[in-house]
């Protein structure tokens, strides 16, 4: 249905606004549908083309939204524009309010315990309505005992916060066992329950989130190589298609 999907270096993003997603996503949780959503960034990206097994979950998702600037500009230089940035972390809000309004069950799994805590004590605290049906740290040896503990909870919305690719082999693995909405959130936890920060809205409108954590957080420098050498392989791919 929209199925308008963009090549980026074999990650295949859905090429929508934020304000569609949202309206299927509302969809989806009234009709209680089995929906995978990743939200992919460019270290994913380049994570996924060295694993292809990573690279089929994430391609077999229903939604594959462009969780980083990267993605966007990668999407542009390759002449296939995208509408526009969707940040897993305002998916996270969008479904945590939606839940909230329409009165669904929610499950957090993932983060470490006391940021999985206080993430579910701000929910019962500024999301009244939702029901919390459980919660569990995402540090578990027993996926078995996790997995049956959610589908006896019966959630309708299912987050996920095991980093990836962790979180989505989880969910692809499990997603079989209960209709819900499930989401790979990754660190996300850690800024809802209050325990990390966000950017303030300077660096989020200049697009430098990814400077803010670096200085907050300097051992993310590895990380942050992927960056460029994303898009040196963005530049490489943008001259194999012209020759
Ligand atoms: N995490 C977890 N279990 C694990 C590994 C990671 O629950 O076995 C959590 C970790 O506590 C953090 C999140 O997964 O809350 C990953 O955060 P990170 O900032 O690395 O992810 P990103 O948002 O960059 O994908």
């Amino acid at each position: 249905m929209h199925k308008n999907r963009i090549n980026i270096l074999g990650t295949e993003f859905d090429n929508f606004t934020e304000k569609q997603f949202q309206k299927y996503l509302s969809d989806d949780m009234d009709a209680r549908s089995n929906k995978f959503i990743v939200t992919a960034n460019p270290e994913m990206v380049l994570s996924a083309q060295k694993n292809p097994k990573f690279s089929k979950v994430i391609n077999s998702a229903d939604y594959v939204i462009p969780d980083g600037i990267g993605i966007i500009k990668g999407a542009k230089t390759l002449g296939t524009p995208m509408h526009e940035r969707i940040t897993g972390f305002d998916t996270l809000m969008y479904l945590i309010k939606t839940a909230n309004r329409k009165q669904l069950k929610v499950y957090l799994l993932g983060a470490k315990e006391e940021v999985i805590k206080a993430s579910a004590k701000r929910i019962e605290r500024e999301y009244p309505q939702i029901d919390l049906v459980g919660y569990h740290d995402g540090y578990f040896k027993d996926n078995q005992i996790v997995i049956d503990e959610i589908v006896q909870k019966k959630p309708n919305v299912i987050l996920v916060a095991l980093g990836y690719p962790k979180q989505e082999f989880f969910i692809d693995e499990y997603r079989k066992n209960i209709d819900a909405i499930w989401i790979g959130v990754g660190g996300s936890f850690d800024v809802f329950s209050g325990t990390k920060k966000r950017a303030p809205g300077i660096f989020q409108k200049l697009n430098l989130e990814w400077l803010y954590r670096l200085i907050k957080e300097p051992t993310r420098i590895g990380r942050m190589l992927a960056i460029p050498k994303y898009m040196r392989l963005i530049k490489k791919e943008k001259k194999n298609a012209e020759n």
